[in-house]
Formats: structure tokens, sequence, C-alpha cells
């Protein structure tokens, strides 16, 4: 083939490149004609491959135009595919507008556990009267648990607390969360008003009113001249501030190991007010929690001389408050994960 003729060619093939990139419709087109020009089989290609049937002594000057031309066509294709880019993208843009003036979607929003909530109602009640929240450890060891309050290995009370051990020897998840009594003892000097809310272990068979996992909160109030009265004259504004100010309480003499005298605390049934029904077995009361003046034993076990500190403890179970706020009658519905149940709250 004859050098000029074939510099033409390439001239032309450019200029005709060129013109049908222009014309391309969009994309799609576009790609097609990438690949007429410069794929496999493309005509430019096919001129590529002839040039090895030149004399070597033109093949340099042929290869620098095809390259010249090959660049060009390059370049073309890119800036074409730039602007169709562009004008397939603002054509989608003004299909899929958005109208930012719409309002949005409300992200679906969580509540408290009912639990947790009433712990911190709880806690923000005691709180008023200078009540501090403190954190005790769920494995806890069997000497805090149990000997530092006054409930020595073989001591008959231990009936009272069916217990889950753990692996490792003189360790138990907690049965209460009366220990954290004697770790606030250690940790502060009086004057101490201590609260200490947590997740308590028992071995129990599961049923409407027992669980092997459930929620205590402990209070805890040391200093010089503390009586039983304060403790009476606390828990009553607290029973007001949870339970209505219009409700009787009342003390009953009880039984724990750590306190002396103790006391079980009612408060006027919040269903029946009183008179009597099924909920309050009758008798027109419920408990709402044990306390006590804080045995002699468990203040030396914490460090105080008992002839210089009194102090009262008192410790309910969260579910039971939480089941008389909210008028829940089975403890299983707390732990089981139920939106069902969890949504009213
Ligand atoms: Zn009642």
């Amino acid at each position: 083939m004859e050098l000029q003729e074939l510099r033409r060619d390439l001239e032309r093939l450019r200029e005709r490149a060129l013109a049908d990139f222009a014309a391309a419709p969009d994309l799609a087109a576009l790609d097609a004609l990438d690949v007429a020009y410069l794929g496999k089989k493309g005509e430019l290609t096919v001129v590529l491959r002839g040039i090895g049937a030149l004399p070597p002594e033109d093949r340099p000057q042929v290869g620098a135009v095809v390259n010249a031309v090959r660049s060009a066509i390059e370049a073309a294709l890119v800036e074409r595919r730039a602007i169709l880019g562009t004008a397939a993208l603002e054509s989608r843009l003004g299909s899929e507008a958005v109208d930012v003036t719409t309002p949005g979607r409300r992200p679906p929003r969580g509540s408290r556990h009912p639990i947790v909530e009433t712990a911190r109602e709880i806690s923000r009640i005691f709180g008023q009267f200078g009540f501090v929240d403190y954190e005790g450890p769920e494995v806890e060891d069997d000497l805090t648990n149990f000997q530092l309050l006054n409930i020595p290995p073989d001591h008959p009370a231990r009936d009272l607390w069916d217990t889950l051990y753990v692996d490792i020897e003189g360790y138990l998840l907690r049965t209460h969360t009366s220990p954290g009594q004697i770790r606030v003892m250690h940790a502060e000097r009086p004057p101490i008003r201590a609260l200490l809310p947590g997740r308590c272990f028992r071995y129990e068979a599961i049923d409407a009113s027992h669980q092997t996992e459930f929620f205590q909160v402990e209070g805890l109030m040391i200093d010089e001249g503390t009586t039983l009265g304060d403790l009476r004259g606390l828990l009553d504004q607290f029973a007001a501030a949870m339970f209505g100010r219009d409700k009787r309480t009342r003390f009953r003499p009880g039984y724990y190991p750590f306190t002396e005298p103790s006391v079980a605390f009612d408060v006027e049934c919040v269903v029946c007010g009183g008179v009597g029904c099924p909920a309050c077995s009758r008798t027109g009361w419920m408990t709402i929690l044990g306390a006590g003046m804080v045995h002699p034993v468990v203040l030396q076990s914490g460090g105080l001389d008992p002839e210089r500190y009194q102090g009262f403890a008192f410790g309910m179970g969260v579910e039971r408050i939480s089941n008389l706020r909210h008028a829940v009658n089975d403890l299983r519905y707390y732990l089981e994960d139920d939106l069902r149940f969890l949504e009213q709250f």
C-alpha cells in the first residue's frame, strides 16, 4: 500500500470516528462505536495489523500516524462519554427528584425495660434523701454473701437461699444484694447512704412468682444515732412517692440474720385500697420490702464499731414493685424478650 494513501485513509477514519461519536445518542451507542473502532476486530486495529506488511523503512512513519489517530479517537471517546454520562445523570436526577420538604420517616424508638425503669425510679426517690447508687459484683464470694452477713457455713438460715455455685471454690452467684452492704462499709466511712440495685440468682422452680434470675435494690444507711424511727420515716416517704400519699403503711416483725430487729414493710393494697382482694390474699396489705437495723456483727464485719454507729438496711424486689406499678401478674414476662409485652412500657 502506498504510504500517502494509508495516511489519508487514517485521517478519514479519524474524522468519521469523531463524527460518529458526536452523533451517538447515549452511552450504549457510544460503547458499540468503541468496539467498532478500537475493539479486537475494530477498524483501527485492522489497519494497525496491516503495518506488518509494509517495508521496514516505512513502518516508523506509519506507526507515528496510527498512534496519533488512535490518541485522537480515544480522547474524543472519553470526552463524549463524559458528556453523555452527565446527561444521563441529569435525566436520572430529574426523574428521581427528592422533595427535601417532605417530613422524614421516624425511626422506631425503643423504651426502657420496665425493670430498669422501676429501678431508676426507686433510685430517684431515695436519691432525694441523699442515697447514692453503688454497684456490687454478680459473682460473689461465700464470705461476703453469707459469713460476713452473720450467716456462718452451718447456719440453718442458709436454707432460705437456694444458691447457685460457680466452678471456683468459695464463689457463687449472689443470692441477694445484701453483700453490697459489706462492700460499701469497706469502701466508705459513715455517714453512709447507699443504694445497691442489681441482679440476683437463686436455684428456684420457675413459676409466676419465682425466677432463677431477679432484681433487688438494697439500701443502707449508717451514722451515729440512726434509729428504727428514721427507717420508718424514710420508707413512708418512699411509699408515698411510689404509690401515692393516701396509702397507709405498717411494720410487721420479720426475720433476717443480718438485721436486728427485722421488719416487713407493708403498704395498703393498691388494687383494693385495703378492703381485701385476691391480689393481697384478702389481707388489705401488700408487703413491699424487708428491712431492719443492721446487726452489730455485720457492722463489725464492715469494720465499724457498733458502740458508735448504728444503721438500717432494706431490700426490695424490683419485679414486685414493677408488678404493682404496672399491674403485671407474672414474673416470667420480664425476661422473655417478648415485644408484645415490652412495647407497653
Ligand atoms: Zn387487695
